[in-house]
């Protein structure tokens, strides 16, 4: 049996009168890459939200690890997102001020990490990623896909168990959206788990198993 990291058992999420999450049950197992397809408007944002942590449901239970997120401390959920969960979006959101490499470094320094190891991590992030001669420059100084690359670098640099993806070749040309899903699939490899939001079929193509969200509902589920 493969450990389950993330559950959601029969959650609802409603932000105003009408629910636009509706009885979700969801599982993601420990090395799994899912990825999330629906029309724009069916709840996948949110319900990535939901399941990072980011957002409280209205009905129904998220479990981490096995244990639910209303029996834990704001404390211990907020280790949990800052330790084992990695965020990528559309746009890389890189802050601008900043080098490639303070970019990459800022969870690091967040975690108070010594300075010679943050060195050390960042380069050999930068390294796998192919995107050293980067690292000085900042984000204004590189191509979409560069910037998304230094963002998955960010994103995984605090070494986390999952990585949750908000349609994050959403603006890529289809080469840089090879290059970053070759990326992916390489740390799905390496045992980091995947819920990826994706309208593209060749995205979802890489995954081992696609949800689709209809109307909030999760009307079909798909395993390779
Ligand atoms: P998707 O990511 O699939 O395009 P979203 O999860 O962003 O869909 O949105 C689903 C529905 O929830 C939409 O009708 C949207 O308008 C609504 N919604 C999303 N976020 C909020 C919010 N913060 N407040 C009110 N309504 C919201
Ligand atoms: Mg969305």
């Amino acid at each position: 049996m493969s450990e389950i990291i993330l559950e959601t058992q029969n959650v609802f999420k409603r932000y105003t009168k009408d629910y636009v999450l509706k009885e979700i049950n969801f599982q993601l197992l420990k090395g799994e890459f899912i990825s999330i397809m629906g029309p724009s408007g069916s709840g996948k944002t949110t319900f990535l939200n939901c399941i990072s942590t980011l957002d409280e449901v209205s009905k129904g239970k998220v479990l981490i690890n096995g244990k639910s997120l209303g029996q834990q401390s704001t404390a211990s959920i907020a280790q949990f997102r800052y330790e084992s969960l990695g965020f990528v979006f559309q746009n890389a959101n890189l802050l601008e001020p900043l080098t490639n490499f303070d970019n990459i470094a800022t969870p690091l320094v967040l975690a108070k990490e010594d300075t010679k190891l943050i060195k050390e991590k960042v380069y050999k992030i930068a390294q796998q990623l192919n995107i050293e001669e980067l690292l000085e420059k900042y984000p204004g100084q590189c191509s979409g896909g560069q910037q998304q690359r230094v963002a998955i670098a960010r994103a995984i640099v605090n070494n986390p168990s999952v990585i949750i993806a908000d349609e994050p070749t959403g603006n890529l040309d289809s080469e840089n959206t090879r290059t970053i899903m070759k990326i992916l699939t390489d740390l799905n490899k390496d045992g980091i788990s995947i819920i990826l939001v994706t309208h593209d079929n060749l995205v979802a193509s890489f995954s081992s198993k696609l949800c689709y969200l209809k109307d909030g509902e999760i009307s079909q589920t798909i395993e390779r």
